[in-house]
């Protein structure tokens, strides 16, 4: 754990949140509905890269300082265990990232495509530029395979799970695989079987309290990111 490191996350990750704050209020609709694109309080429209409040009557845009905090979170740990390395940016990009994933997925249940696929090429290329200092193209090239390894594998269980698995799942696993396959095998497998030990302990509790019932849909997006965080700073740096 390298404390200055950690600081220096936590102080990237609270602007970062705002700045995905907006995108988190627009997407944070149900499936097939439009984006909103107006405050709740007042329905002003929202700029396009609104701040914490809204502009005419002040209300928090979104949930109070969540994803700032959030982001800072996760971004200490990350840049904590990661510390000065060439792949940090593309790890503190998609902790970023999955952390609005989080909220969104809470709140809707389900991952926008808008957030998901435009991460795809941001990810190779931050990989990519990782790769060149070190001449480490074999991990690049298993990042790319894991991407594939994974994203296949959550296609084959959205087929076969009759509408458990979303496609935004699949997205997302697609994206986990790119850097838990940089990592390695051992750490892709590592961090996708945590989401789904975690997922399950938590349906169970969950079923247990008689919370849900064994129909309810559950939010799968924050177990994928969150057992692929742990697998993560787990991991071998
Ligand atoms: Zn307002």
């Amino acid at each position: 754990m390298n404390l200055i490191w950690a600081a220096a996350g936590a102080v990237i990750g609270l602007p970062a949140g705002t700045v995905l704050r907006g995108d988190v209020a627009r997407l944070s609709v149900r499936s097939g509905e439009p984006e909103e694109t107006s405050c709740r309080e007042c329905a002003t429209a929202l700029l396009e890269r609104p701040g914490l409040r809204c502009e005419h009557c002040g209300c928090w845009i979104g949930a109070a300082m969540a994803i700032e905090l959030a982001s800072a979170a996760v971004l200490a740990l990350l840049l904590a265990r990661i510390g000065f390395q060439p792949a940090a940016a593309a790890f503190a990009y998609l902790g970023v990232l999955g952390v609005a994933l989080t909220q969104i997925d809470v709140a809707v249940q389900r991952l926008p495509d808008r957030l998901t696929l435009p991460a795809y090429p941001a990810l190779i290329i931050l990989l990519g530029l990782a790769a060149v200092p070190g001449g480490t193209w074999g991990a690049f090239v298993r990042a790319l395979l894991g991407g594939l390894a994974l994203g296949a594998a959550y296609l084959l269980l959205g087929l076969l799970s009759s509408g458990q698995l979303g496609g935004g799942d699949i997205k997302l696993a697609g994206l986990l695989g790119l850097v838990l396959g940089w990592l390695g095998w051992r750490t892709l497998i590592a961090g996708a079987s945590l989401g789904f030990v975690m997922a399950a302990a938590v349906s169970l509790a969950l079923l247990a309290g008689r919370r849900i019932s064994r129909k309810s849909m559950i939010s799968f997006g924050p177990y994928m990111l969150s057992g692929a965080l742990l697998a993560v700073l787990a991991s071998k740096w």
